[in-house]
């Protein structure tokens, strides 16, 4: 067992899910870029339509 382990093959391992795999046509994705800004982020989520702001739990 290697000692680490690839952001990819954690989610494989605990989600069961190939974040690598492209989603429409299931080829293999490249990674190119780690963005760690959270404006960056925000601007990207936001042009896209995806949430960007956290929302707290509904109390039950
Ligand atoms: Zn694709």
């Amino acid at each position: 067992m290697p000692s680490r382990y690839s952001f990819a093959e954690l989610m494989k391992r605990v989600f069961r899910i190939d974040a690598l795999e492209c989603a429409k046509c299931g080829s293999e994705r490249r990674w190119i870029a780690a963005i760690t800004s959270g404006e960056t982020i925000a601007k990207i989520l936001d042009h896209l339509e995806f949430p960007s702001v956290m929302t707290q739990p509904a109390l039950s």
